[in-house]
């Protein structure tokens, strides 16, 4: 009889909210659904693919492009299924088992799970004592305390919706120079203090970038590393090699050629995000269970409620979902209806 390996089973499947919701507000993805126009551009790149033929194994065409959108040089990038493809390509690619991971608390939950794969030791620093905000300093001095060879974050921060400077990121990535800092910048197109540009003027940086939050195309798995030559070569070879499917590739090349619309999607969003801040923080003025309501440099806004299971719950059974973690309720921005309806849903059920 076979039985799994120790390591398969302390996994845990990966559970998106089941269940069907009026309104989605858990994700962080972006409202706005592509437009017809761009569909329709889409599907005719897709049609005229060469289906037996496998894909570029390096996205040149698609990396080109995506280049061209941030100003960064092609030669730096690669893409992945998803930059979460490539939180478990760099991870396993860059640490050695028995290696510790620096990872901080509360961020994105995949780093620790890829680490935890890979086999790595975990270190974790906790935000909580700084009201959620990162200490560049003390960041720096525990990584060299836990001597962590693999330091990775989010910046604009999920959860916590807060930013860090780019003079503290800059900092950490100077000062820990003999290991990796990799950060994740899934949310910086709603926010300030990209290193994104400079990730291949340093030996120890790689910098992540998503489609999947604000340019709406989460469907498609698509990401991007960038960093120095040696490291990007170092990824592309640790990445299967036809890890970014063809229909992806051809999408992405339409998505980035449409500059003005991407920058329109962006600035939707934040309006509706400073919009939601708004409702929610004059809310909270009138709730006691409210604790806080954070600022936002992201798509989402983050709560912190007494009973925030409770609310949850109460929210779910009137079809909104939202992302609960611990006391924090973490509440991605949407259209105006959808805001309005969670506003007025919570001003009902918070005390
Ligand atoms: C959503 C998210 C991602 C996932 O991006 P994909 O490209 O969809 O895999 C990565 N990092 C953070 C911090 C995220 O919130």
């Amino acid at each position: 009889m076979y039985e799994l390996p120790a390591k398969a089973r302390a996994l845990t499947a990966y559970k998106p909210l089941s269940g069907t919701y009026r309104i989605r507000l858990d994700a962080n993805e972006s409202f706005l659904d592509a437009p017809d126009w761009l569909r329709l551009e889409i599907a005719k790149a897709v049609s005229e693919l060469p289906f037996n033929r496998y894909p570029d194994p390096y996205a040149v065409e698609l990396c080109r492009r995506f280049a061209a959108f941030f100003g960064v040089d092609a030669q730096y990038m690669v893409a992945g299924n998803g930059s979460d493809e490539l939180i478990g390509v760099i991870i396993g690619a860059f640490c050695e088992h028995g290696e510790t991971v620096l990872t901080v608390s509360p961020d994105f939950s995949m780093y620790a799970f890829y680490a935890q794969m890979n086999g790595a030791k975990a270190a974790v620093y906790d935000k909580q004592e700084n009201g959620l905000m990162l200490d560049a300093e003390r960041l720096i001095a525990y990584a060299k305390q836990q001597d962590a060879k693999l330091i990775i974050l989010s910046n604009p921060c999920n959860p916590t919706s807060l930013g860090t400077s780019r003079k503290d990121i800059l900092r950490i990535v100077s000062e820990l120079s003999d290991r990796l800092v990799v950060i994740d910048e899934a949310y910086m197109d709603f926010g300030e203090g990209s290193v994104l540009t400079e990730a291949a003027d340093y030996d120890n940086l790689i910098v992540l970038k998503t489609c999947s939050k604000a340019f709406g195309m989460a469907a498609i798995r698509l990401g991007f590393a960038v960093s120095c030559n040696q490291l990007t070569d170092a990824i592309k070879a640790a990445k299967s090699p036809y890890n970014v499917s063809a229909m992806t590739q051809a999408a992405g090349c339409v998505l980035f050629e449409h500059k003005d619309y991407l920058m329109d999607c962006i600035g939707k969003i934040k309006d509706s995000r400073d919009r939601l801040f708004k409702a929610l923080w004059e809310l909270g003025q009138s709730k006691a269970q409210v604790k806080e309501v954070y600022r936002t440099t992201t798509n989402f806004v983050l709560l912190h409620v007494d009973d925030s299971e409770k609310t949850h719950q109460a929210l779910k059974e009137k079809g909104i979902a939202v992302r609960h973690m611990g006391n924090l309720l973490r509440i991605t921005a949407g259209s105006e209806q959808e805001n309005a309806a969670v506003t007025a849903a919570l001003d009902e059920i918070l005390r």
